[in-house]
Formats: structure tokens, C-alpha cells, sequence
């Protein structure tokens, strides 16, 4: 028998499963479906095994190097093995937590593949879903009120370098390499490859990074995409930009040999195994789109600030709208449309406050806007810098490298953006991100007090640097 639900949201990762949290919270009788695990790629193929692995990384380069904190260690050996199932440990945690939630929240799960069969006399508003159940078992169909679609996205790759999983990978499968390679090329210069490639180099691998724009990050802060260039360099990485893969030329045979047009020249790359990272597909196939309004534009479903789409009961959020394509804003803009479901008259999101970070080694972070693109605002801006060179805390750790960047408008003094290169960024945007929401100045920033010795005392530097008023520089 059909069962009804004020909410049934398809896809259970980030963006689904914190939306049903917070629709169960507000009271709605809801239900998620999800075709493989709870939690999505976030959890099973994207944040967290990637960091899991970047941390074994970097542990074992900080081994290496331990000589330097007075600590003696004969050679450090790598178990690859015992890597992975560290990974996967936390991977299990962390999906049985979900899984409780779930519970805690009274939110029904079925296990399936969810498909909109468009408006019935039963749901003549948003559609009835039906389930094509895992266990093969007689589909469900469940009567909802609102339907949240999340079904997230999938690795795309380029015509000719089809992924085969074991030569020629996306993010998907390097996750689950059972060896690591002595060499790898990584197409694509983006925030996934950057991280990779830095994981795989403190691991030992020699990578070649090639990327068809001019710049790496190509979305970040151009002195960010700059010092990014000097650190993978220093690195061993070799990163050839504004090369053209010619796919056709794929060679596999026990390793993979391609080419691509760089500055007119035809050059051969080599390689151990390859990484394509070109950016991901939002997973719109078979939901059955064709049964409602709903529209497509580039690949991603189209919503309104509230994530509704042209139909008024069905919403959509996630990476399959596309845009910032980030768990927190997955699961920011679930919280919006189940507020907006329950006439909680929810903020639409500011993106200019949404932190964005990579977790290289030293780590990316940024909120707001570069440097370039305020001016390209017809923005007069003026910059403060400061180095983790010159803050205490960072020689103590010994991770040095990097700095942070602050943009203020100059003739209203408001702040624009916070860039970071650097050890721990990661952790430190949040403030930067506090203050974009609070409307602060950088003077408010620089009025904060920092303790000693920290390193966000390079945010509070940088923010009196806006004025020419730093301390240490
Ligand atoms: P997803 O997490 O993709 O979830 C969608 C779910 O829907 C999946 O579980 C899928 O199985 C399910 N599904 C799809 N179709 C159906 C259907 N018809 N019926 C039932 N179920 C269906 N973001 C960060 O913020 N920080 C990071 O450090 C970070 N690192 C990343 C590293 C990698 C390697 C990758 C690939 C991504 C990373 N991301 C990171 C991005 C992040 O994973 C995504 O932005 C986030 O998972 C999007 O959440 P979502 O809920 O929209 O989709």
C-alpha cells in the first residue's frame, strides 16, 4: 500500500539526509530514498575518505621530515593497506552515525532507486515517487506533499578517456586503489586533482598535474593560484597548464601513455595510472524530470532562491543545481527549502558568504570576492597581506609557507573577501566567514583580539595590513 509523507526527498547524502533532520525538527512526517549509502559522496566518496587519506599523507611526510623537530626515526615504511583501512574506518563511524540519525529522527529510509511519476488524483501536487527497491523486492510508492530532489552528482569524464577503473580513474576508484602507483598524470587542475595530487606526492608518486586553463584554481584568488604553482613545484609536482588532451591518442597497455597541445607543441605523457578530475555531472537521468515542469539549463536542474522549481512542491538542492558544488552548501540549501516547505521564511544564501577550502598541503580557503573580481565590480579596492613567515606559531609548527589576503572596498572600508594559502586555513575561514555575515570591517577584524601564539593572528595582521598598520611586517 502507497504510503504518504509530507516530504520525500531522493538522495540521502549531505544535502538530503541534514534536510530530513531538519524537516523531521519542524515536524514533517518525512522519508529519504537512497539507492546506495547514506550519506553520499561526501561521506563514501568525496570529503572524508579524501581526507582521510591526505592525513596518512601528511603524517608520513612529517615523519620523513621529523629530523628538523629533534625527533630521530629510522626510515618510515608505508602500509598502504593499514591506510586504507583507516579510511574505511572512519568511513563505517561516521555512516552508522548517519544511519542513527536517521532513527533518532523517525525518518523512514527505503533503500532503492526514486523515480517522479508525475501529479495523481494521490499527490496532485508533487507527483507520486516510486521505488525500484535494492532488494528486488516489489516497488514502493510513496504519496508525498514535497518532494526534495538530491540526488547529488558523478564524475564526468572527456570523450576519448573513458574511465576504465583501474588505468584510467576518476576520484571514485583512486579512493580504493589497493597499491599506490609510481606515477600518475592527474587531467585536470581543479580542487579535486590539486588535492589529490598532493596526497599522492607526499606519498612518494610522481605526478604531472595538466590543465587546459592558463591557471590552477582557476576560480581562486590569483595570488592564491599563484603561490599554489611555487608550492607543488617545490613539491616534485609537475604542472603543465594550458595543455589540450588529445584523447584520441590514449595509449593503455600496463601503464598509459597520452598526448596533449601545449602552446602549439605536441607533448607525450606517461604514466603509471591516470586521474581524470574535469568536474562532475549532477545526476538527473532517470528521476523522471520528463514526468513534471521541472526545468534544465547546462546539466543542472533550476530552482528559485528557495530551491523550488517550476513546480511549486518539488525542490531541488545540492550539486544537482550545480553552482557551488560543496557539502556545506548542499546541506545549507536542504535546511532553506524544508524551512520554505514549512513556511519558516527561511535567508536566501549569501554566496558571498560561503566559505570555500582545499585541503592541499599548505591548505587553500577563501570567502567572498578575489581581488579581481571586485574590481571587475568597478570596485576600488584596497589589500591587506600578511605571511605565516612572520607569526610565531607557524615557525613553531614549521609550516611557514603561505599567507592571508584581505580585501576591503576603499572608500566604504567594507570587507569583500578573505584569502588564505597556508598551514590550518582550513580551520581559520570560519572567522573570516563570521565576519562577511556580520557586515564587518576590517578594522573590526583588526579590533578582534587574536591570542598568542595562534596562527589566525596573520587574519588579525593582514586586517590592520587593509590600513598599512601591521605589526609584525
Ligand atoms: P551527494 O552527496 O552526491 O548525494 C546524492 C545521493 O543521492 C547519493 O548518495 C546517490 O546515491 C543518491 N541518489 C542519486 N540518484 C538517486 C535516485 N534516483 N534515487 C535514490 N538515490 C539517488 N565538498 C566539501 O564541502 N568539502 C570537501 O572536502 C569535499 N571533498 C570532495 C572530494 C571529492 C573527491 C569529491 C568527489 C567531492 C568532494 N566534495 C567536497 C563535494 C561534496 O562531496 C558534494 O558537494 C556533496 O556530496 C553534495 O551533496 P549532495 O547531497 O548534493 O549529493
Amino acid at each position: 500500500m502507497a504510503q504518504e509523507y509530507d516530504l520525500v526527498i531522493l538522495g540521502g547524502g549531505t544535502g538530503g539526509y541534514v534536510a530530513a533532520i531538519r524537516a523531521s525538527k519542524l515536524g514533517l512526517k518525512t522519508a529519504i530514498v537512497e539507492k546506495r549509502e547514506l550519506g553520499g559522496t561526501c561521506l563514501h566518496r568525496g570529503c572524508i575518505p579524501s581526507k582521510a587519506l591526505l592525513r596518512s599523507a601528511e603524517v608520513f611526510k612529517q615523519t620523513k621530515e621529523a629530523d628538523q623537530y629533534g625527533i630521530s626515526t629510522e626510515s618510515p615504511t608505508l602500509n598502504f593497506t593499514k591506510v586504507q583501512e583507516r579510511k574505511q574506518s572512519i568511513v563505517d563511524t561516521l555512516h552508522k552515525g548517519v544511519q542513527g540519525l536517521m532513527k533518532k529522527g523517525k525518518i523512514d529510509v527505503y533503500e532503492g532507486f526514486g523515480r517522479i511519476l508525475g501529479p495523481s488524483i494521490f499527490s496532485p501536487t508533487a507527483g507520486t515517487i516510486s521505488v525500484e527497491m535494492n532488494n528486488g523486492e516489489e516497488n514502493e510508492m510513496l504519496i508525498p506533499k514535497n518532494v526534495l530532489v538530491a540526488t547529488g552528482s558523478s564524475p564526468k569524464s572527456l570523450p576519448g578517456l573513458e574511465i576504465d577503473g583501474e588505468l584510467v580513474m576518476s576520484s571514485d576508484e583512486a579512493l580504493h586503489m589497493e597499491e599506490l602507483p609510481n606515477s600518475i598524470v592527474i587531467v585536470g587542475g581543479g580542487v579535486i586533482g590539486i588535492e589529490w595530487a598532493f596526497m599522492l606526492a607526499d606519498f612518494g608518486v610522481k605526478v604531472t598535474v595538466l590543465e587546459y586553463l592558463p591557471h590552477i584554481l582557476p576560480t581562486e584568488d590569483e595570488d592564491i593560484s599563484r603561490e599554489m604553482l611555487k608550492q607543488m613545484k617545490k613539491k616534485g609536482v609537475e604542472v603543465v597548464t594550458g595543455a589540450q588532451v588529445l584523447p584520441d591518442t590514449l595509449q593503455k597497455d600496463s601503464s598509459v601513455q597520452m598526448k596533449a597541445e601545449v602552446d602549439g607543441e605536441t607533448m607525450t605523457f606517461k604514466a603509471d595510472r591516470m586521474l581524470v578530475s574535469v568536474g562532475r555531472a549532477a545526476n538527473i537521468k532517470n528521476i523522471g524530470l520528463e514526468n513534471t515542469d521541472m526545468q534544465v539549463e547546462n546539466g543542472v536542474i533550476q530552482t528559485n532562491e528557495y530551491y523550488q522549481t517550476k513546480e511549486s512542491h518539488i525542490y531541488a538542492i545540492g550539486d544537482v543545481i550545480g553552482g557551488m558544488q560543496l557539502a556545506h552548501v548542499a546541506s545549507h540549501e536542504g535546511i532553506i527549502a524544508v524551512e520554505h516547505m514549512a513556511d519558516k521564511k527561511p535567508h536566501p544564501m549569501n554566496h558571498n558568504q560561503v566559505p570555500a577550502c582545499i585541503y592541499s598541503n599548505p591548505e587553500v580557503s577563501s570567502v567572498g570576492l578575489t581581488e579581481k573580481a571586485a574590481k571587475e565590480k568597478g570596485l576600488e579596492v584596497k589589500v591587506g597581506k600578511f605571511p605565516f613567515q612572520a607569526v610565531g606559531k607557524a615557525l613553531v609548527h614549521g609550516e611557514t609557507d603561505g599567507f592571508v589576503k584581505i580585501v576591503a572596498d576603499k572608500k566604504t572600508d567594507d570587507l569583500l573577501g578573505v584569502h588564505m594559502i597556508g598551514p590550518h586555513v582550513t580551520d581559520m575561514i570560519s572567522e573570516a566567514a563570521l565576519a562577511q555575515v556580520l557586515d564587518a570591517t576590517p578594522w573590526e577584524i583588526a579590533e578582534t583580539i587574536h591570542p598568542h601564539p595562534t596562527l589566525a593572528e596573520a587574519i588579525g595582521e593582514a586586517a590592520m595590513a587593509v590600513d598599512g598598520n601591521q605589526i609584525h611586517g
